[in-house]
């Protein structure tokens, strides 16, 4: 998942995108508006987190700019101020959900994943593909009833593709959604991260979770009359 952080906060902005960071996702920082709309018209996002008072360009004045340029990936504003005006404004304006500083970083995530779930058309929060079941609010795994320990990456590998179950994700998207720009895309990592995945979806290769289509990338399997 690419995200972009567009706060005036040194400290703040830093302490999201470490966690952020370590938690899988690509991060992409922005200190004023100018620079997030750069970095949202020039990459594909999948969630903004966009501060309402910012230098140069204001969050609000962002968040319409980004809707009325037809960019709709979810959007969550940062107040500072208790002002209803502020919600009401960005909510009216574009923006998904919002948050009121201080917050807590366990809360940020929890709203970020409700909006990229829903953002993929799933209404609950745990995805269920026949023996596999992913929490994406614990961030947890189970196949067959039993708990699946996966790393940062290996989640985020699994849930876009179950996010995205039935449909084929490109190697470029997914590579996208793992790795920041600088990233050597030539590297057969995602291969990696996919042979681990299934040996840990599957150990005795009997469901076979995920397909491997040729020269067009992978789709998780979704079973017909199945609720994913
Ligand atoms: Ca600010």
């Amino acid at each position: 998942m690419h995200i972009l952080i567009v706060e005036d906060e040194a400290r703040l902005r830093e302490d999201l995108r470490d966690r952020l960071r370590g938690n899988g996702y690509v991060v992409d920082v922005a200190a004023d508006g100018e620079e997030g709309l750069y970095y949202g018209e020039e990459f594909p996002l999948d969630l903004a987190v966009i501060d309402i008072g910012l230098p140069k360009m204001s969050g609000l004045e962002l968040v319409r700019r980004f809707r009325a340029n037809g960019r709709h990936f979810p959007i969550l504003i940062l107040t500072a101020r208790r002002n209803w005006r502020d919600k009401v404004e960005g909510l009216e304006t574009g923006a998904d959900d919002y948050l009121v500083k201080p917050f807590r970083f366990e809360e940020l995530q929890a709203r970020m994943n409700a909006l990229l779930r829903r953002a993929a058309g799933w209404s609950k929060p745990v995805i269920d593909c026949g023996p596999v079941s992913l929490d994406t609010g614990r961030q947890t795994l189970t196949v067959a009833g039993q708990p699946v320990e996966l790393t940062a990456f290996e989640y985020r590998v699994l849930e876009h593709l179950m996010l995205h179950a039935g449909q084929v994700v490109s190697k470029a998207e997914l590579t996208d959604n793992i790795y920041d720009q600088d990233y050597d895309r030539n590297s057969n990592v995602l291969e990696v991260f996919i042979g681990r995945l299934r040996r840990k979806l599957d150990p005795d290769n009997r469901i076979k979770p995920i397909e491997t289509l040729r020269g067009r990338g992978y789709r998780f399997r979704r079973e017909t009359g199945a609720e994913c």
